[in-house]
Parts: C-alpha cells; structure tokens; sequence
C-alpha cells in the first residue's frame, strides 16, 4: 500500500484548527458591555459591583499594568435558541498559550456570588442547558490587567515588575464577548480526534495500531461536511468509536493524574495578586468539580487556603463542601511550597507545623505527602524534618531541570543526613503543569525509569504557576485515556492513593542519600541579598521571642504572646516561597519584602524586650543583665541564661608595620593586614599553624562578570569563572579601635561604582577574626564574592542545613560534582585535616563556593568564597542597588562543634537590660553537641514548655537534661507538639531531669506538662 501517512495527518491538523474547532460555537450574539476602572487598588467586591459603568465595544484597548476594571456583560438568549446549550464567551484579549501569567478575571452573579475565573483557556461561562428562548443574562467581571512580564523575548529588562514604573498603557484589547450556542457533539469530536491524533504521532511508524488510528482518523473526516460540521459530527465520531474502544494492552503505563494548578504565591505579581489568583483558581475548580463526577484536584499550601478563607469566603465555602466530599483535596501540609535549601531548622520544622495544623483545624484532615513540584532542590536535613512532622511521600518534579545529570530514579528512597529514608516520586512527565497532550502522556511512559518493577506514575494536571487549574477538554481527554490501545492509562486520583499503590508495588526501591541538588538556579542562594537578610534575622528574632517570652511566662507569669508569634511565623514562613526567598520575583515583591521584615522585626525586638524587662529585675539597680539567646556558654552566661555582666577579657594588641600594614593580636589569633587591607597572616598561636595559604591573601573581594543565558535572578553560569577583578586597591586603610579587650582596622575601597566599607574586629577571648563589610553597590550583572583561600588538604567540607550538616567534595571528579560550583550553606562551612581546622561563619550569606588548587609547595589551598552581592535585571532591574551589611568570621583551629558555636553565636548576639535578677534556663544541658533549636510554650495555650533539641556534630551524644521548672511529666513529641506514637517517653533521673541519648543529627521534641509552684 503506498504511504500517504503524512497526508491525513496535515488533513487532520488544518480541518480541526480551521472548521471542526470553529464550530464548537455554531451561532453567537454579540454581548453589552460596561465597564468602570477601579482607582489604585483593587476594591472590594461589593464596591466593584456598585460603581456605574460607561459602555465600551469589543476590540477597545482596557487595562492598565495592575489594574482592575469591573466589566457587567449583559443581553438576552435568542428565542431560536431554546433547548440549545448556551454559554457566554468572555475573551479579554487572551493570548491562548500564557494561562497565568497575563489579564485575568472572576465572573459574578448580580448577588455577588462568584462563579468562575477566565483566563486564556477558560473563556466560557455556561448560561443554560436547555436554554430558554427570551432569558436575559447578566454578570460582572472582575478583570485583572497584570501585565506580561515574562515576555516572549523572555529575560529583557522591564519597568512592568513595579506598580510606580510600569506606566499606564492599555495592555490588552476587548476581543470576542458573545452569548453563544455550544454545539456537545463537535466539542466531543475535537476532543476524540485530538486524542487520537496525538497518541498516533507517539506510536512507532511500524505499528499496526499507528495505521488503524491513522485509517479511522481518515473516514472520520470523510464523515464530516466541511459546509455543515455541526449537522455531521456525530457522523465523524461514529468512525472513531472502534478505535476508541481498544482496550489497552497489559504491559501499559499507569499514570495517576489529579487536577492542580500550580500557583506561585508571588513571583511576576504582587502578593495581593495571589490572593485573587486563588479565588480565581478555586472557584473554577470548584466548579469543574461540579460537572465532572470522575475528577479529582488538589492543592497544596495552606497559606492559600487562608487567602481565599479571608478575601472569598463564599468560594472557600464552596472549597470546604469539596474538601468535605473528598474531591478537593488538600495536599503538601506546608504553609507553602518553600524554597528548602536556605530555610533554618525552626523554619523549616514551622512550614510543617502550620500547615499541617491549619489543614486539621479546618478540615480535619493530615495528609501524609509533601508536595513540592517546584522548588529549586531539597536540602538534606528535610527528610527527619518531614518524618517529625508526621508525613512520609514527598513528591516534587523540579530535579529533572538539572542542566547536566540526569536523575537516575522516578520512584525511590531518599535519605537524609540523619538517616531517615522518605519515599519520594519524580513524575516522569516532566511537568507539573501536565494538559493531557499525548506527547506529555507517551513522555512519561518513555521516560519512566523504574520500568520492570513499577508501574505508577504521577501526572498533576492543570495550567500553573500562575495558576488556572485543569480545564474541561483535560477530563475528557484523560476519560478517553482510561483505557485505551497504545496509551498510558489515565485515572483521576488522589496524591495519597497514588502513593499508596506506588510504595505497595516497588518493594525494593534505590535509594539516593544527601540532598537533592538542583543543578540551575544556583544564584537564587544570593538574588536579593536584602530578602535573604531579612529571612536570617527574622529566623533569630523568633527564636529568641519564643526562648524569652516561655521563660518570662513561667517565671512570672508574663503573658505569652501566643496570637502575635503564630502571626509573625505565618509572615516569615510565607516569604520562604520558592519565588520570594530565593530573590526570583519583581521588584514589588522585594520592595514588600523588605518592609514586611522591618516590621517584624521591629515587633519582635519589642516582644523580646518585654519579656526580658519582666525577667530582669530592677531597672534602677544601677546592674546590667546580659541575655544568651544562642545554645552555647557565653561570657560566662549559660544558654538561655541571663546573668549580670561580668568583666570582659583583655589581651589585645595592634601594633603597625613598617610596609604600612598592622598586626592584631588576642593572644589566641595573631592577624596580619597588609597595606593594602588583604589579610595576609591568620596563625592560630596555640596550634603554631598559619591558616592561609602562602601569599594568597585572604578577605579578598572579587568580582564577576554575571549575565547567564537566562533567567538572570535565577542562574549563574558556569563561565562567570573565566573572568575575575581581585579587588586590591585601598582607598584607606585605617585603626578604627585599640584597646585591650578589642582592635579593629577598617578598609576603605572603590569599584566601579560601588564603595566597600570592611571592618576587621579581634576580640579578647574570641579565637576568631570577625569581619563586617558593607557595600554601596551599584553595579550591573557582576558577581561580588568574598574569598579566602586557607591552606587545608581535604577532600569535602561540611556547610550547615537544617538539624546538622552536609559534606560536600572539594573536588570536581565527576559530571555530579562538576555541576555543584555554587552551593548552600546556613550559620557556618567548615574545613579540616585531621586534628586542626577553620571555620567559615555568617549572618545572612547562602551562597558559596570552594575550589581546590595544588601549589608548588605541594601543599593544597582551598579556597572558600562566600558570595555577597549579584545585580541581576530581570525580573527587577534593579536587583540589590543600594547598601547592604554583612557579617562574616573566621575562626582559625576550629572543630565542627566550634564551628556550630561560632555559627549559632553570629546570628544571635547577646542583649544587655538594666536589672539585678539572674535569669536561671529553663532548660539545662551536660553536653555541647545536643543544642536547643527551640524553647517556646505549647502552641494549644496549655502553659505546657516545648524544647527541641538535636545532635549538632554529626555523631552519637548523650546528654541529661535538666528543666528549671516544675513539671508533672515529659513526653516526646512530633513538631506539632503531639506525643509520638511509638514513644516511650525519654528515660527519667533523678530530679525531674532525662537522659537522652541521640543518634547523629537526631531531632528531639520534648513537651513539658506543667506543675503550678502553689500546689
Ligand atoms: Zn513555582
């Protein structure tokens, strides 16, 4: 038979797209349309409703960037049209392939009740099913002009990331707005010769089921009259039933699909956005869930749920009914999808707390799966952190983005640094936002890799990021893949039954230990520096806020200010959105950003300040109380102690060179600065070791060309390397303080046009070099890194995650290793040889590489450099201008137990208030490797006293330890402060204390019952 195969398949491409498509609609009237442009801000809904409008035609220009105009669409259903299926067709000048991320609207009843959203894939409003001739149709529109900010000639610098920049040019022009009649029976035919269509461009050229879908295709067009597809459609279907109906073969693909629409809780919109995105989203889904009985959906993010809860109550009540019927599920139990690399251990543990807790509150329900589809790699500490909180499943996709390797699991074990395995799927579909093609759908069967003992795999389907969800040609493109010859088979499921089939089939999975590491996206551990900043010390602040106001609590009944932490938490926790933190949303966002954390922060200075003013005793004694919030002795003051001050160390020296450099000295460390303000000499006196590499100066700020292929905020490229400016020229070198319990020299540099302000600090007492650098920067597309190579032979270094840390190779042997040139840290890096090492610390950076040379003294170098600044232009083209601060140090002759210390200590400096009460801990311990993550009061308001605790060096520890208050019992808990399960308790001793005994980078959450002192 000759080959006519690409033939019909052109056929079938033009008679869709140009006549069986348009006939969808056969007939349609236009609609009136009003409109009124709310001023600024959006406006509530019944003021929308309200306000007059003034007629506007279609093809008239509308919409401001950020805009919201209230369109009322109104007419009558022709007579003709009784018994006819009818919709309004809403087009506000859609582009059909950005869903999410152009205008948008929410249409409402008269009354004010919403019915759907519209965006580019969602354009129809169903008015009646039969019609009735002579019906007047009337609905509002709340119409979003966001402006296209990810363009099609993406990456470009724009002024539209900003509400004061982005003008006041229409965006976008009113296209078709018409009552029209919906024609079932060509919609079907679409939908059966789409499927068809794409399944047989997936199948092998040789396969016989490629030309009998090929040959049905075929009389299928025969069938239609290309003059009346409405009259012939049903004609063109009846062709296809047979191939339809094939069953698939046994050996086929399973895919799980549930509805999603994956919503960016702010990235190229404004937080106040989302909030409307949301109800937008839901409503729709809602009402998809409505028509289609065999469909489920989810969504994850509690802090989503709250949005449409406070702005929609009317859609939120219509989510719960769903939630209630167990087809609106809700998923992931985090109050985002955080970024996960730069999350502290609290915070990290809180995204799980809240919720969790949120989700059982409402609902009653705990999900058992994490849902993170897109956050740009999993740090190592977040399996123990997921098992704590309770769940088990993690799902996330973002890993198959990875520039160079290839993950090589779908399904598989992943275990953390602690140990704990999570099981944990990568769809194969490469996509969060799957829309049932039937390329997606052959991809994921294709590319699954634990073909042979797994069969199930995970599809979320729906338009994302921008959100838009699922759309009805989805369903019946998935019905139509329930079971059919050739294809994966398609079932609307839940995440969890999913999860439960996937474990139950794959007895044996692989398994990947450390982190899952997203090779791209390597400049969001920098992007925004001011955010990142904002995000450590809003982490601090509450950790000390909960530490001081329990211990005030139980000590004098100072009232504990449950409502203001769980608010300030959910604020801190909702810009660890994998957007925010990680410094990949516009400017508005930031700019938000960086007033939301000044007034947290200024809050809990204030919460901080009252509970230590209730502990501290007399004001007028004339004494001072210094307040240790970090978990080690400092100064003589106890972890979580208050005691007065005491007299401080002396013992410093600075003395002045002859080549214009100076020498500071503590008696611990001795410190060499040059003339030119580079670190020369760092010796750790008692060890009698130089930790510097030979004249490879250290505190030296090098800058970077940046400007990666794409996604400026996001990526930085491999070959920023190739060219570096060591910054070596000093404005000024001078003393800046020179007595005997400390010395510092402060240098002064210009650059381009940008000026660095660094301070070296010795302290009496402080084996450590401290070293505070502020930059004015004004720099475009560069790269500022702070260096300093140390003369250490190792093969890994270890950098901080949650509840412990992580090693990585200095090296680059393999493809895997290669890929790693910028990395995470939290509180400190960490490098030795055996018996002797230094440390790294900070109190904002996340950013960070090292490189090994070997020099010709045969000794090794490597070099750490802690990555400060960046000056990306998209989406915010002003990313990072303006002056930041910067605290770093270097602790020569450090272990990994001072490395914690010194990295804990950075982040939480000590308070001195004026009083004459020595504040003993509440809690008390015998070993410095277990440290307290958190001291707070239970989140229930029983008054009882939550402790978390972990082992902190990577090794086995035992510690007894001892509460400094009464207490009627103790039990262990998971981070939503119930007791475990499969718990014992902690063993008791004597005196109300325990001994607990922990495995490496073990987690503890102990609870506390309290005992009144009266009774
Ligand atoms: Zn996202």
């Amino acid at each position: 038979m000759h080959d006519d195969r690409s033939l019909v398949e052109s056929r079938l491409k033009r008679v869709l797209e140009e006549r069986v498509i348009p006939a969808i609609y056969p007939e349609s009237v236009p609609l009136r349309i009003g409109i009124w442009v709310a001023p600024g801000e959006p406006v509530p809904v019944a003021e929308g409703l309200a306000a007059p409008r003034t007629p506007i035609e279609a093809g008239a220009q509308w919409g401001a960037p950020w805009g919201t105009s209230w369109l009322t669409v109104s007419g009558t259903v022709p007579t003709a049209w009784a018994g006819k299926t009818v919709e309004a067709l809403i087009d506000l000048g859609f582009d059909k392939n950005m869903p999410g991320f152009q205008c948008e609207g929410l249409v409402y009843r008269p009354d004010g009740t919403p019915v759907k959203g519209l965006n580019p894939r969602n354009q129809w409003v169903r008015i009646a099913a039969p019609a009735v001739g002579g019906e007047e149709v009337l609905l509002h529109v709340e119409a979003a002009s966001n402006p296209v900010v990810l363009d099609y000639h993406p990456f470009l610098p724009t002024p539209l990331g900003e509400k004061e920049t982005s003008g006041d040019e229409p965006q976008y022009r009113l296209q078709r707005i018409d009552l029209a009649v919906f024609d079932e029976d060509v919609w079907n035919l679409v939908q059966d010769l789409e499927v068809l269509g794409e399944l047989m461009l997936e199948l092998p050229e040789d396969s016989g089921r490629r030309y009998e879908i090929l040959r049905a295709i075929e009389r299928s067009l025969d069938a239609i009259d290309l003059q009346d597809v409405n009259g012939t459609a049903a004609a063109a279907r009846s062709q296809l039933l047979g191939v339809l109906s094939v069953p698939a073969t046994a050996s086929a693909h399973r895919l799980s699909a549930v509805g999603h629409a994956h919503i960016d809780s702010a990235w190229l919109w404004p937080l106040r956005e989302t909030v409307r995105k949301v109800a937008r989203t839901t409503a729709n889904m809602t009402a998809l869930l409505d028509d289609e009985p065999d469909f489920v959906y989810t969504m994850s993010q509690a802090a989503q749920y709250e949005f449409v809860k406070v702005h929609r109550p009317e859609v939120y009540d219509r989510v719960k009914k769903a939630v209630a019927a167990g087809r609106f599920v809700p998923t992931g139990g985090m109050w985002v999808e955080s970024d996960t690399n730069m999350p502290g251990s609290e915070a990290m543990a809180r995204q799980f707390v809240h919720g969790k807790r949120f989700f059982l509150d409402e609902f009653g329900i705990e999900n058992d799966e994490v849902w993170l589809p897109d956050t740009f790699g999993f740090a190592g500490g977040l399996p123990q952190i997921i098992k704590a909180a309770g769940s088990k499943w993690l799902l996330t996709q973002k890993i198959s983005w990875s520039q160079i390797n290839k993950f090589p699991h779908h399904t598989f074990l992943w275990e953390g640094i602690d140990g704990t395995r999570i099981f944990t799927h990568f769809p194969p579909i490469d996509t969060y936002n799957c829309s049932m093609h039937g390329r997606e759908i052959a991809h994921a069967a294709r590319n699954f890799k634990d073909k042979g003992v797994a069969r199930h795999s995970m599809a979320p389907t729906g338009w994302g990021d921008g959100g838009g969800g699922t759309t009805r040609e989805m369903i019946a493109k998935a019905a139509r893949m329930r079971d059919l010859e050739g294809s994966a088979k398609v079932v609307w499921e839940k995440p969890a039954d999913f999860f439960a089939k996937a474990e139950a089939e794959y007895a044996n999975p692989p398994v990947w230990v450390g982190e899952l590491y997203l090779e791209l996206h390597r400049a969001t551990l920098t992007s925004q520096a001011k955010t990142k900043q904002g995000n450590r010390r809003s982490e601090h602040l509450l950790h000390e806020a909960e530490l001081w106001a329990a211990t005030a609590a139980v000590r004098t009944g100072h009232a504990y200010p449950y409502e203001a932490l769980d608010r300030i938490w959910k604020t801190v926790l909702l810009h660890q959105f994998h957007d925010i933190l990680p410094g990949s949303s516009i400017a508005w966002v930031h700019r938000e950003a960086e007033a939301t954390y000044a007034v947290v922060a200024a809050e809990l200075d204030t919460i901080i300040d009252a509970a230590q003013r209730a502990l501290a005793g007399d004001p007028a004694s004339g004494d001072v109380i210094v307040f240790n919030a970090a978990p080690h002795t400092r100064g003589g003051v106890a972890p979580g102690a208050g005691s007065r001050a005491s007299v401080g160390s002396a013992g410093c020296s600075l003395s002045t060179r002859d080549d214009g450099g100076f020498v500071l000295d503590n008696g611990l460390i001795r410190v060499t600065v040059d003339q030119r303000g580079l670190v020369t000499s760092v010796y750790d006196i008692a060890a009698g070791r130089e930790s510097l590499a030979p004249r490879q100066p250290g505190n030296l700020l090098q800058l970077h060309p940046d400007f990666p292929n794409m996604w400026d905020a996001w990526d930085v490229d491999k070959f920023y390397r190739n060219t570096v400016t060591d910054l070596t020229d000093a404005d000024e070198v001078t003393i800046t303080l020179d007595t005997d319990e400390a010395v510092a020299v402060r240098v002064d540099r210009s650059f381009g046009s940008s000026k660095a302000v660094q301070t070296l600090t010795l302290t009496a007492g402080a084996k450590r070099l401290d070293i505070e650098t502020e930059v004015d920067w004004h720099e475009t597309e560069k790269f500022l890194k702070l260096a300093f190579p140390l003369d250490i032979h190792t093969e890994r270094y270890a950098s901080e995650t949650q509840f412990g840390h992580l090693y990585r190779p200095t090296h680059t042997n393999t493809s895997w290793e290669h890929a790693k040139f910028e990395a995470c840290n939290h509180r400190f890096l960490h490098f030795d040889e055996p018996g002797w090492g230094v440390a790294l610390v900070n109190d904002s950076t996340y950013g960070h590489d090292v490189t090994r040379t070997v020099r010709e003294d045969h000794g090794t170098t490597t070099t750490v450099r802690a990555s400060l600044l960046r000056a990306p232009r998209f989406p915010d083209p002003e990313t990072d201008q303006g002056t930041h601060r910067f605290r770093h140090a270097l602790v020569p002759g450090a272990g990994v137990g001072d490395a914690v210390r010194e990295g804990c200590a950075i982040n939480l400096p000590e308070r001195r208030m004026p009083g004459d009460t020595e504040v003993a801990p509440l809690v008390g311990m015998d070993n410095d490797a277990v440290i307290v993550s958190a001291v707070k009061l239970a989140d229930d308001k029983s008054g009882d006293v939550v402790v978390r605790v972990y082992e902190a060096r990577g090794g086995r520890a035992e510690t007894r330890l001892t509460a400094g208050f009464p207490h009627a019992g103790v039990a262990i808990c998971d981070l939503l402060e119930r007791r475990a399960a499969d718990s014992e308790g902690p063993e008791l001793v004597a005196d109300g204390a325990i001994r607990l005994k922990l495995r490496p980078f073990e987690l503890v959450t102990l609870r506390f019952t309290r005992r009144s002192t009266g009774a």
